[in-house]
């Protein structure tokens, strides 16, 4: 049995919103992910069925292996459209926020957002969710995926008989996507009710997978091959697992934005690694990306040294600064583990 999860009170205000605006614009996160496309396009999609000029704006370009998800054209991305973006942010009477939790994460976009007199809903599972900046919150971080909470959110409201393949096929990308494909964020039982019911809509799990998270051009089969091969440092004694990717390395693999997704991942295969720091030189500055398993928390890790946040066993954040300096980072914090197991010793 599927439980309701939310607040009823917070629900009725947020239909009522919904009831009121004509206008609305769904956002997401930089660097959209499939749970944040996938929950973006699976709400607007509904919403246009009950009627709504919905639109889905994003900060930044949506990786190329998502853009075989549906509606994806009519997606507005700001940093390539940004009248359009202002136009229609301009015009929005309610603005939903899903799958981040601080304007900080959809970079220029939020000043945007910030000025619009629209009452912002958020709709998230990370940790630490910057209260002051929505009007109404669902804000669930043991949640496997933001297109998780919008799966309950549409039927705890009554929109659940709009669902239809093309959202159902949405959410359940975002799901299998923020769970590595059920590897992990997954054990709640209900979730697997829910994607019993996403199936009945006839979604193809097989083809969704090749799809969402098994097409990688050549390139970058071998840059994931090099880095593993040449780049992957591991320090068994911390239990620590350190890739780098200069961008002299990325431009001979012809790197495109996507390329390196799922490859801090992999160390995790290796028995004495619980934790993996991968940091990749970008035009402006170097985009961290952590994992670990068990109680070691990586989203401290990115909130105190990266500018960024996420989740207790995955997140990221960007680091201003060289790869030198990224390195010194890396390796206080290295030597910080080596503190805390002589203290846990003692
Ligand atoms: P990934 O490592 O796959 O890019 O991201 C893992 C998790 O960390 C995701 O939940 C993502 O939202 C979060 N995350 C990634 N980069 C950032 C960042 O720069 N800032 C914050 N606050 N979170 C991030
Ligand atoms: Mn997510």
């Amino acid at each position: 049995m599927i439980h309701t999860i939310f607040d009823p009170d917070i629900l009725n205000r947020i239909h009522w919103l919904i009831e009121r605006a004509d206008n609305i614009v769904i956002t997401c996160h930089k660097s959209p992910d499939g749970d944040a496309i996938g929950s973006s396009l699976a709400l607007c999609h509904v919403l246009r069925k009950l009627g709504k000029n919905a639109s889905v704006v994003v900060p930044d370009m949506v990786p190329r292996t998502l853009h075989f998800l549906p509606m994806m054209r009519d997606v507005t991305v700001y940093s390539k459209a940004e009248p359009r973006a202002k136009r229609i942010v301009g015009e929005a009477q309610l603005i939903f926020c899903l799958d981040f939790n601080s304007m900080s994460r959809i970079d220029k976009l939020g000043a945007l957002i910030a000025e619009s007199q629209a009452p912002r809903v958020l709709i998230d599972h990370h940790l630490d969710p910057n209260s002051t900046a929505f009007a109404q919150m669902l804000s669930f971080p043991e949640a496997s995926s933001t297109c998780e909470l919008v799966y309950r959110f549409l039927c705890e409201s009554g929109f659940g008989r709009y669902i239809d393949r093309i959202a159902a096929e949405c959410i359940y990308v975002g799901i299998m996507t923020d769970t590595g494909n059920f590897t992990y964020s997954s054990s709640n039982p209900e979730l697997y009710e829910i994607v019993a019911n996403l199936m009945s809509y006839g979604i193809d799990k097989e083809q969704l997978y090749k799809l969402a998270m098994n097409t990688f051009s050549a390139d970058s089969v071998r840059l994931q091959g090099y880095a593993l091969s040449e780049k992957m440092q591991i320090f068994a004694d911390k239990g620590m697992a350190l890739i780098t990717l200069t961008k002299d390395e990325l431009a001979r693999f012809h790197y495109r934005k996507g390329d390196t997704e799922g490859l801090v991942n992999k160390p995790l295969a290796i028995p004495e690694v619980n934790r993996v720091i991968f940091m990749r030189e970008d035009a402006e500055c170097i985009k961290v990306s952590c994992r670990s398993q068990g109680e070691y928390s990586v989203n401290e890790i990115c909130q105190r040294h990266f500018n960024g946040g996420g989740h207790r066993n995955a997140a990221g954040g960007d680091f201003y600064g060289s790869m030198e300096e990224a390195l010194t980072v890396f390796f206080s914090i290295l030597s910080q583990l080596d503190n805390e197991q002589t203290e846990t010793n003692q």
